[in-house]
């Protein structure tokens, strides 16, 4: 598979008064063509800042891309000057947030919003960026896209507006998108809605999704590979499967068992991991999750875990994978 997205040692800071926040920690990820990636992990771990820097849009200051790569077809998008980054946001990578008012804009029509790419980056005509603005509508799923076309957003409903920007998003073909906790603002059945919409479209033209979320049923859903983030790194990356079934790591064990279950009552569902997440003004020296993993030997104090290859497509890093340690993992069955 052709690998069309590759993010190697990001590190990215941000400046306070209060000192450097420590936000990303040399993050290696890869998307390969046409695939939904999940990146998952509780607030603060990463993952957005991670999304931003794709897009290269953090605020700097107070942000700052202290290292790394992020390869694009090949080209590294932080070397970019901000015209060729302005031709890739739109046209070669769309994303799509979790709030769509914060990104609409309120003062233009929808219809107008979605022409824009296409007149600039495609170089339509009016009249044939309004007809793909109206397939674009259609294709989403609103209802009476020739009347929609004029309104503003609006006049749109939550799951509308969330719907249009997708159509936004996605008028140019990108070739990836990024969705940041798309639904988390929105009722369960339009949720549901907007999934299988951006299932149905992955589909239909290819398109690689970056999806963060801290849903792990959305993440089941829609995945075929999951990046679990932890104080700024990755964790745990792999396929689904090697994921739910298999995890190796102690934060993914957590995760999963605070997923809640239908099988069981609520308040035996929920056993969410004791503790807080590492102070990223100060990050530990060792792994991140040390002070909160009920596993954690003296080395985890000390030194960070390398990336160890589970299989090919399934990468921990954890010091429970050094042969010396002791082996827990039989002990650990992940039921879902
Ligand atoms: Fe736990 Fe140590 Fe593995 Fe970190 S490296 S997850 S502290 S066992
Ligand atoms: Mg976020």
């Amino acid at each position: 598979m052709k690998t069309i997205l590759e993010i190697k040692d990001l590190h990215v800071n941000f400046k306070t008064y209060a000192g450097e926040v420590h936000a990303v920690r040399g993050v290696n990820l890869y998307l390969n063509k046409g695939e939904a990636l999940a990146i998952v992990g509780e607030s603060g771990s990463g993952k957005s800042v991670t999304a931003q820097s794709i897009m290269r849009l953090l605020p700097s200051p107070p942000a700052e891309i202290k290292q790394g790569e992020i390869l694009f077809d090949g080209k590294d998008i932080l070397k970019l000057s901000e015209k060729e980054m302005f031709q890739i946001r739109g046209s070669e990578i769309g994303m799509i947030f979790q709030d769509p008012m914060t990104s609409l804009n309120p003062t233009m029509t929808v219809g107008k919003q979605i022409m824009e790419g296409l007149k600039w980056h495609q170089k339509l005509s009016n009249t044939e960026a309004r007809q793909r603005a109206i397939e674009m509508l259609r294709l989403v799923g609103i209802p009476t896209p020739e009347k929609r076309v004029n309104q503003y957003p609006h006049e749109f409903s939550g799951g509308m507006r969330q719907r249009a920007m997708i159509a936004i998003a996605l008028a140019c073909n990108p070739k990836i998108l990024i969705a940041d906790e798309p639904t988390t603002a929105l009722d369960v059945t339009i949720q549901a809605q907007i999934l299988e919409l951006m299932k149905e479209l992955q589909h239909k033209t290819e398109t690689a999704i970056i999806l963060i979320t801290h849903d792990l049923g959305v993440v089941a859903e829609f995945a075929q590979r999951v990046a679990v983030m932890y104080g700024g790194k990755v964790v745990e990356t792999g396929k689904v499967d090697d994921i739910f079934y298999r995890s190796r790591h102690p934060y993914t064990w957590g995760l999963m068992g605070s997923m809640p279950r239908l099988d069981l009552k609520q308040e035996d569902a929920l056993t969410p991991i004791p503790g807080s997440p590492p102070d990223l003004f100060d990050p530990p020296k060792g792994c991140p999750f040390a002070d909160r993993c009920p596993h954690a030997m003296h080395i985890c104090h000390e030194e960070m875990p390398e990336v160890m290859n589970v299989s090919d497509s399934h990468q921990v890093s954890c010091w429970l994978e050094h042969p010396q340690a002791p082996s827990v993992h039989e002990g650990v069955r992940v039921n879902l």
